[in-house]
């Protein structure tokens, strides 16, 4: 290796001029100039962002002096704002071309083409742009963006250490206000704590280093307590209990041994940095290939190494250990730009009271596992990282999707009353966990819950339910790295019934498509994945799939209750040849003498219109239906069951939706044939207690509707609810809803 290569060179050329103890401004002034020379190009400007969000012009070579504290940008605006909003490098052969482009006739740039910029970011937050600029249109090369990227992370460094001391540079600091931010709701709910970053701001104090061979070092032992710390978590007793962060974690060991990411990690040190800067320097460059990234899976991949690297770092600047994670007190709310299941895990749930994240989608693993733990998550925050301080106080409105930062003393008592109106529920319904889920006359309601990872069943513990009405069982396939092999689904089923006890448990079989997004099935992009390859029909077309799920379930419930039904079924051959491939396993156990379960029941869900309405035929194949009301209505008034804009747009309380309804109820009481409701339709108190009128009585809902639903049937009378709903049904009403809120406040329902 050329131990005096250009990067290095440079590196070495900056440390000396850090050294020299010169005044603020100067060293800037200096500091560009050697860029510029170094990396042969005409300009080089660097700009500081102020406490009051606006980019400052700090120090410039080559362009005119006068622009210099005076040329101000905000966050987004003109090219240097857009690097300093994204937080990733642009490199532009002919800036003037970038729609973002805005001319400063301050500075002189006139005569300036190429541009290229990288955001200087400190402590994961970006604190400035670093800017070179040449006469000539030019693309810059990989390595000249990794120059600049390296150089970034020296200013980052001197930012703090003497920058800040420096009274001439002091940023200026304007009052902290109230700011609301809005965002994606991924898991419903609200919180109100103080902030805590995920990442605790591991300051890198050293950036640079002379000893290569040091520094490869330090890596070295870094990755390998870092494996072990993988290898002791997978063997722990906890995760022995929850099979998910099992997977999760192997996830990350197989990244830990990555090849790739290592030798660019020990690229980046031979270039003269230290091991913590190393690893940074690639984290940051995937981060700018995440902001690019639009596959899911690549984007979840990205977001799992990047995550590693942030414990990496902690590892080797000795910052890793437990105190961490009990760093968290009383109503903490995490904020992160992105976070990994094993990560949330990790921390107090008692303590932790919702998550915001910068990124985050509803299909991202820590999304399934914040939902099954019942934390609100918000993501999509732009600038979340940027506008808290560690401790602001903040609420997370996870139902109306906004983040509220340092709350002004009118929203924070609004949100107080709500909150504390909440808190007094729960204690209602925990307080009713015992009591019968009947009615005032005498009717028993089911009530099971909805999951699909093993820390669900706490839930089912915890609210009482009767058990688990649709275990979905893709979320296994959705938070592992690789397709979960017979054996691997066969012991999580096994754990899934151990836990259950007594209660029984209904097994859908894989619901992969449409929002599920399994990583390692590559999917065929559909114009409407809702309506695409998915559920059953994946599973028919690819009967070995289906066949060894099928096989691993019944090897699971050996001696035991098994209960399967199928998704997205069609029409009632689907489901006979589903059926029929099922016997076929059964055979199987037969001719090996392997103990089969001791009760076998077959069903289906009911979530296309089509299938309903051949509800007559299916019937005598069936043990039991279950209506999948979030697709069944999605495909009933053709409307995106995602689509914000349309929720709410139909009533899924209109006379046509409860006729619809009503149909397959009286079809399922003629054939005696039990039905059970298990979309989110049922977990709202109202609607279920029109599903009740309309003659269902079991429900299976989220774990956190157990409670309301509850308490709902707890106070009706089942024959006077049925009177009523027939009158209402022939009254020419569009929807039902006024009047079911009347009947419900006349009767003292919702009390
Ligand atoms: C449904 O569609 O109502 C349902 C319960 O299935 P999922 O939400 O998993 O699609
Ligand atoms: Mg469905």
């Amino acid at each position: 290796m050329n131990k005096d290569s250009r990067p290095r060179h440079l590196l070495r050329r900056l440390h000396t001029l850090m050294a020299d103890k010169k005044d603020g401004q100067s060293l800037l002034n200096e500091m560009v100039g050697i860029i510029a020379s170094n990396m042969a190009v005409d300009v080089c400007s660097l700009y500081f962002l102020r406490d009051d969000g606006i980019l400052e012009l700090f120090a410039a070579h080559g362009l005119r002096q006068e622009a210099v504290h005076k040329t101000e940008l905000r966050i987004g605006q003109g090219v240097v704002g857009l690097i300093a909003r994204e937080g990733v490098p642009l490199n532009l052969a002919e800036a003037s071309e970038h729609p973002k482009f805005e001319f400063r006739p301050e500075t002189g740039e006139e005569m300036f083409h190429s541009l290229m910029g990288v955001p200087i970011i400190k402590q994961g937050r970006v604190a400035g742009v670093l800017t070179v600029q040449t006469a000539e249109t030019r693309q810059y090369a990989e390595e000249e963006v990794e120059v600049l990227q390296t150089v970034a992370m020296v200013i980052a460094e001197l930012f703090t250490s003497q920058l800040v001391s420096d009274k001439n540079l002091k940023a200026v600091s304007v009052a902290a206000h109230s700011v609301t931010i809005s965002g994606k709701v991924l898991a419903e709910g609200l919180a109100r704590g103080v902030a805590v970053f995920h990442e605790p701001k591991v300051d890198i104090v050293n950036v640079t280093s002379e000893n290569v061979d040091e520094e490869l070092d330090r890596l070295d032992s870094a990755l390998s307590l870092m494996r072990q710390q993988f290898d002791d978590m997978i063997s722990g007793s906890d995760v022995a209990q929850a099979g998910e962060t099992k997977d999760i974690l192997e996830t990350y060991k197989m990244f830990a041994y990555d090849r790739g990411w290592q030798e660019k990690i020990t690229k980046a040190i031979e270039t003269g940095l230290t091991a913590e800067a190393a690893v940074e320097r690639i984290q940051q460059d995937l981060r700018s290939k995440m902001s690019q990234a639009h596959d899911p899976y690549l984007r979840e991949r990205l977001g799992d190494l990047e995550s590693l690297s942030s414990r990496l770092i902690r590892v080797i600047t000795g910052h890793y250990g437990d105190e961490e994670h009990h760093r968290l007190t009383e109503n903490s709310v995490l904020i992160a730009m992105n976070m990994g299941p094993a990560e949330l895990l990790d921390y107090d749930r008692k303590l932790l009271m919702g998550v915001v994240l910068e990124e985050g989608s509803a299909t991202s693993h820590v999304t399934i596992v914040a939902k099954a733990l019942g934390i609100p998550v918000l993501g999509r925050v732009k600038n979340i990282l940027v506008e808290t301080q560690e401790h602001d106080p903040i609420i997370v409105d996870a139902v109306a999707g906004r983040v509220v930062v340092r709350p002004s003393e009118n929203i924070e008592s609004t949100y107080g009353k709500s909150l504390g109106e909440r808190a007094s529920l729960l204690e209602k319904y925990a307080a009713q966990k015992s009591l019968p889920s009947e009615t005032k006359d005498g009717v028993k309601i089911d009530l099971y819950i909805n999951a699909g990872l093993i820390i669900d069943l706490e839930s089912m513990h915890e609210t009482g339910a009767d058990g688990i009405g649709l275990f979905r069982t893709e979320f296994q396939f959705m938070v592992s790295a690789t397709l979960p092999r017979m054996e691997e689904q066969k012991s999580h089923y096994s754990k899934v019934l151990k836990n259950a006890g007594k209660k029984p448990v209904v097994f859908r079989t894989l619901d992969i498509g449409s929002d599920k997004i399994v990583p390692f099935l590559k999917q065929t992009s559909e114009e409407n994945p809702a309506m695409g390859w998915r559920g059953l029909r994946m599973g028919l077309d690819r009967p070995g799939l289906l066949r060894y799920q099928l096989r691993a379930l019944l090897e699971s419930a050996a001696g035991k209750e098994l209960n399967i039904m199928f998704p997205m079924v069609s029409n009632v051959s689907e489901f006979k040849t589903a059926k029929a491939l099922f016997h076929k396993e059964v055979e199987r156990l037969d001719v090996l003498k392997k103990t089969k379960p001791k009760r076998i029941t077959l069903g289906t869900m009911i979530e296309t219109p089509s299938l309903a309405w051949d509800i007559e035929q299916l019937l005598p194949e069936v043990d039991f239906v279950s209506i999948g009301t979030n697709d069944l209505f999605q495909f009933f008034f053709a409307a995106d069951r995602g689509n914000p804009e349309l929720s709410g747009r139909y009533d899924l309380l209109s006379a046509s939706a409860l006729r619809f309804l009503r149909h397959m109820a009286q079809q399922c009481q003629q054939h005696n044939v039990p039905v059970t409701i298990c979309g989110e339709m049922a977990s709202s108190p109202l609607e279920a207690m029109a599903l009740i009128a309309l003659g269902i009585k079991s429900f299976s809902v989220s774990p956190s509707s157990i409670g309301p639903v509850k308490m709902m049937l707890r106070n009706i009378n089942v024959e006077s609810l049925q009177s009523f709903m027939k009158t209402a049904l022939n009254g020419g009403e569009e929807s039902l809803r006024k009047p079911l809120l009347d009947y419900a406040r006349q009767n003292g329902i919702f009390d």
